[in-house]
C-alpha cells in the first residue's frame, strides 16, 4: 500500500507527486500513456522534435517562475517569444505588439514532465480503469487486471475523464456538479515538415476569423539547430468538434490549404503527421485550484482555475499543500 496514487502524469499530477514525495509520502503515479507530461507532449517526426499538444506556456505565478527561473538557467528553457504575428482575413500579417514572454523548450515540452518526474516512481501504460472505496482506503484498478491500494488518491486526468473513473464512488455534490460544468474543446494538430530554407521570420501566427485554422507555429524556431522547418497547425475549436471522426487525410488537406494563404509551399510539406485532442482546452473551467472528497480522495489539473500549463502547475502546487494538510485530519471514506 503507499500513501497517494497520482492517476495521470500531467503537469498537475507530477507537480502535486514531486511535492507530496519531497514530504516524505510514498508515492506512486500511474499513466496510461507511454510519455510524461499529458498535453505538454512532443514527438520525433523524421529527426525532428515537434510539440503536437501545448505549443509555449506564460509564467505569471511566482511560485512557477522559481521552478522556470532554474530551467531557463539549465537551457531546458527559453523565452520564445513576445507575442504573435495575426493573419488577418484579407491575408495580411500583422506582427506582434509587445506581449508578454512566451516560453518554449528547445528539446520539446515534453521535458517540463520529464524535470518534474525525476526520482518518481511513474507506472507508464498503467491505463486506470476505476477507483473505489474499500474500507478506509482507494482500490485503483488498472493495466492488465492489477490493482494499487492506496490511503490518499489524486486524479490529474480532464474532469469528464474523472468522474467516469469516479463512477462508484458517491462523490458529494459540490465535485459533482463542479466536475460535470467544466467542458473541454477539442482541436485537431497537422504537423508539416519543410526544406529549412523555407523557414519564415515569424514565430507563431493567430489567424484571426477564420473558421477552420485558428493557430500556425513556427515550430522549428523553437530548436538549437534545426534541420527543416516545422509548421503545427492548430483547428479551430468548432472545426475539430464537426470533423473529429472525418478521414485525417482529407482534415488535414484542409488545414493546410487553408495555411496556404502564408504561400502555397505550406500545401507541399516534405511530411506530415497529426494528432486529434478530444479533450485540448478547457473553456469553462472550473472555480477552485483542487477539490476534495472527503480529505481523501482529491482532483487537480489546468481545469481548476485556468486552462493552461501555469495553472496546472498551480493546481499542482495547492493540491499537495492540501493534502499534506488533510494529514493531520481522519480521512472519511
Ligand atoms: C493542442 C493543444 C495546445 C495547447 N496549447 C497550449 C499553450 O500554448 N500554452 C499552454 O499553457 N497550454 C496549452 N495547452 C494546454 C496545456 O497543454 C494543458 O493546460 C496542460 O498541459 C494540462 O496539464 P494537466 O496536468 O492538467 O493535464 P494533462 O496534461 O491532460 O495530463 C493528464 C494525464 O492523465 C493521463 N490519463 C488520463 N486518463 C488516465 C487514466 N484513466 N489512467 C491513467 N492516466 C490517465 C493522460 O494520459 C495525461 O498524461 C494546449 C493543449 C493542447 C491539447
Amino acid at each position: 500500500m503507499v500513501d497517494v496514487c497520482v492517476v495521470g502524469a500531467g503537469i498537475a499530477g507530477l507537480k502535486a507527486a514531486q511535492d507530496l514525495t519531497r514530504n516524505g509520502k510514498s508515492v506512486v503515479v500511474l499513466e496510461k500513456s507511454r510519455g510524461l507530461g499529458g498535453r505538454a507532449a512532443t514527438r520525433s517526426v523524421h529527426g525532428n522534435r515537434v510539440d503536437h499538444g501545448a505549443q509555449h506556456f506564460t509564467v505569471r505565478e511566482p511560485v512557477f517562475r522559481l521552478d522556470v527561473e532554474r530551467w531557463l538557467e539549465l537551457g531546458h528553457v527559453i523565452e520564445w517569444s513576445r507575442g504573435f504575428h495575426t493573419l488577418d482575413q484579407t491575408g495580411a500579417l500583422r506582427p506582434p505588439g509587445k506581449g508578454h514572454i512566451r516560453y518554449a523548450c528547445p528539446a520539446g515540452m515534453n521535458i517540463l514532465g520529464k524535470l518534474l518526474a525525476e526520482g518518481l516512481e511513474v507506472r507508464r501504460q498503467a491505463h486506470v480503469r476505476q477507483v473505489k472505496a474499500v474500507g478506509d482506503r482507494w482500490q485503483l484498478e488498472f493495466g492488465d487486471e492489477e490493482v494499487l491500494v492506496a490511503k490518499t488518491v489524486l486524479i490529474n486526468t480532464p474532469a469528464t475523464q474523472a468522474l467516469e473513473l469516479c463512477k462508484r464512488v458517491e462523490l458529494n455534490a459540490e465535485i459533482e456538479t463542479a466536475l460535470s460544468a467544466v467542458k473541454f474543446q477539442p482541436c485537431f494538430a497537422v504537423l508539416a515538415g519543410y526544406p529549412s530554407d523555407l523557414a519564415p521570420e515569424w514565430k507563431g501566427v493567430n489567424v484571426e476569423g477564420h473558421l477552420d485554422l485558428a493557430w500556425i507555429a513556427h515550430d522549428s524556431s523553437k530548436r538549437a539547430s534545426p534541420s527543416q522547418t516545422v509548421f503545427v497547425l492548430h483547428s479551430t475549436p468548432a472545426f475539430a468538434q464537426k470533423h473529429f471522426f472525418d478521414p485525417p487525410d482529407q482534415v488535414e488537406e484542409r488545414l493546410l490549404e487553408a495555411a496556404s494563404i502564408l504561400g502555397d509551399f505550406v500545401t507541399r510539406p516534405l511530411w506530415t503527421d497529426r494528432q486529434r485532442w478530444r479533450y485540448a482546452l478547457a473553456d469553462h473551467p472550473a472555480q477552485k485550484p483542487y477539490y476534495s472528497h472527503r480529505n481523501s480522495l482529491f482532483f487537480c489539473g489546468d481545469w481548476c482555475g485556468g486552462a493552461r500549463i501555469e495553472s496546472a502547475y498551480r493546481s499542482g502546487v495547492e493540491v499537495a499543500e492540501a493534502m499534506l494538510r488533510a494529514q493531520t485530519a481522519e480521512p472519511q471514506l
